[in-house]
């Protein structure tokens, strides 16, 4: 039988996309349908989206929505099927999902996203069009309060699973904006959306949701502790028995380096050299010398604390000794965007920075440098070293959640066993990072080893294949009548 699953979130790729959760989003859906899981995805309408969604019609519409008419529209994208809560007050603006052209999050994204929630918890009871639903699938605090809605609504119950992308996005608002969200005194509990004094979107997804996931299982344990949990780790401890970690996969479609549109020379595991000529074009887009002989490095991802990346530039000088190039594309933090370009300035031809959201800069760094580095502090599960995997650039990594789960250190063990497909570091520390860069430099100069690496990370199953299955078997559990 085909299960009907809502999926909410408040970005999927490729129609709007400011991290790995619109990946996951964009993705899933067709990872699931093999699986006899047809999912339909709750979008908010931002202009992108109806730019995007042509011929898109209405199903249905609130004469007041938190402040405005809405309506429910139904849409396909690219084999997607979507539906829209076109809410031209919440969501017909400039600027990104959350922030304003200023940098600044827009000051009504409760509002927003309870919008959002609320919306999807109707549509779940009731359908929409044709389609009905038999579970709901919400993702990160923005889909948090759909569980809440339904919970203190009457009407079918439709169970919901939540699932967790990044713990450090918490939707905590003061408790002033409680009276607007439109639900019963008493969800304003412990036992409920309070958190902290305020409202916590996330804290009220984990607590409302029938299954918890999160995006690897190293992740599912590192938040159960005080160091990982964020302030939310007594909670997931006590929901521990319905909470699970489930790797991401990548879009294979969109990510394969034999067809890719993006790249200047395909390549496959079985013939690599093409890589060559990427390699070129990367050092001649970033402004680095036409070195062959110099490993090259490359950082892809937000400029935040969470990545690193400031433990990278500390640790550039090492890099730089042992005769290294970095390659450096991300946008986040102004200061942090302020040394990446410093970094360039003060190396020309040996460090180059692109401070911009590119996806074709992203392919040409997987698919020309020789390493990808994901440092991160903590990462729930990160693609970047997935693409980095099946592009043939070992990645080097931190041990770290999903970075810890889907990388294979090139220790002595694994070199003797020949499984290593990267590189792995302790955390936060550039020290160990310097080590780690060095490492990796001596081992790309020992061309036997390095190829076989590269082999081995291009072998590396880093598809939904395994994973869609794990969603899949979760859902039906969750559906299966109790025995
Ligand atoms: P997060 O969701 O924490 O930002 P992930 O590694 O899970 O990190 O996903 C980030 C995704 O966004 C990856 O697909 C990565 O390649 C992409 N990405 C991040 N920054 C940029 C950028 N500046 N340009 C292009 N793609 C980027």
């Amino acid at each position: 039988m085909t299960l009907g699953v809502l999926a909410v979130a408040s970005e999927a790729a490729p129609l709007v996309k400011t991290g790995g959760l619109a990946d996951v989003v964009g993705a899933l859906p067709a990872a699931l349908a093999p699986h006899g899981i047809a999912v339909t995805t709750l979008l908010p309408c931002y202009p992108a989206v109806r730019a995007a969604a042509k011929g898109a019609r209405a199903l249905r519409s609130w004469p007041a929505l938190f402040g405005g008419p809405a309506r429910l529209l139904a849409a396909r994208h690219e084999g997607l099927p979507l539906l829209l809560l076109d809410a031209p007050h919440l969501y017909d603006r400039p600027g990104g999902p959350y922030l304003g052209p200023d940098g600044r999050d827009w000051p009504d994204n409760a509002l927003r996203f309870a919008a959002l929630s609320l919306a999807a918890a109707e549509v779940a009871r009731e359908g929409a069009g044709r389609a009905r639903f038999d579970l709901v699938h919400a993702h990160d605090w923005q889909a948090g309060l759909v569980g809440a809605y339904l919970r203190h609504a009457p009407g079918r119950r439709v169970p919901v699973v939540f699932s967790i992308h990044n713990l450090a996005f918490q939707g905590h608002f003061p408790a002033g904006i409680f009276p607007a969200l439109g639900l019963p005194p008493e969800a304003f509990a412990t036992e409920g959306v309070e958190y902290y004094g305020g409202v916590g979107f996330l804290k009220a997804g984990i607590w409302y949701a029938d299954r918890i996931t999160t995006v690897s299982p190293t992740y599912a344990a590192e938040i159960a502790t005080p160091e990982g949990g964020m302030g939310l780790d007594g909670l997931l401890r006590a929901r521990s028995a319905v909470l699970c970690g489930i790797l991401n996969g990548l879009d294979t479609r969109i990510w394969d380096p034999a067809t890719d549109p993006l790249l200047p020379a395909r390549f496959s595991a079985a013939d690599p050299a093409p890589r060559a000529a990427n390699k070129r074009a990367l050092q001649a887009r970033f402004g680095l010398a036409q070195d062959a002989a110099a490993p090259l490095f490359a950082f892809i991802g937000r400029l935040a604390w969470q990545k690193g990346v400031d433990l990278l530039l500390a640790a550039l000088p090492a890099l730089l000794d042992w005769g290294g190039q970095l390659a450096l594309l991300g946008t986040g933090e102004a200061a942090l965007e302020q040394a990446a370009r410093d970094a360039a300035a003060a190396h020309p031809g040996r460090v180059g920075a692109a401070i911009a959201f590119e996806e074709p800069l992203a392919h040409l760094l997987h698919g020309g440098a020789d390493c990808v580095v994901v440092p991160s502090r903590f990462e729930p599960c990160g693609l970047t070293q997935l693409c980095a995997l099946r592009y043939g650039a070992p990645p080097l990594v931190s041990r770290v959640g999903g970075l810890a789960d889907t990388v294979v250190d090139a220790n002595e063990a694994a070199l003797a066993a020949g499984v290593a497909t990267g590189l792995m570091v302790a955390p936060g520390s550039a020290e160990a990072l310097s080590a780690g860069l060095r490492r990796a430099a001596a081992l790309w100069r020992d061309r036997a080893a390095w190829a076989r690496i590269q082999a081995n990370a291009m072998a590396a199953d880093v598809s939904w294949g395994r994973s869609a299955a794990r969603y899949a078997a979760l859902f039906r559990g969750l559906l299966a009548p109790p025995p």
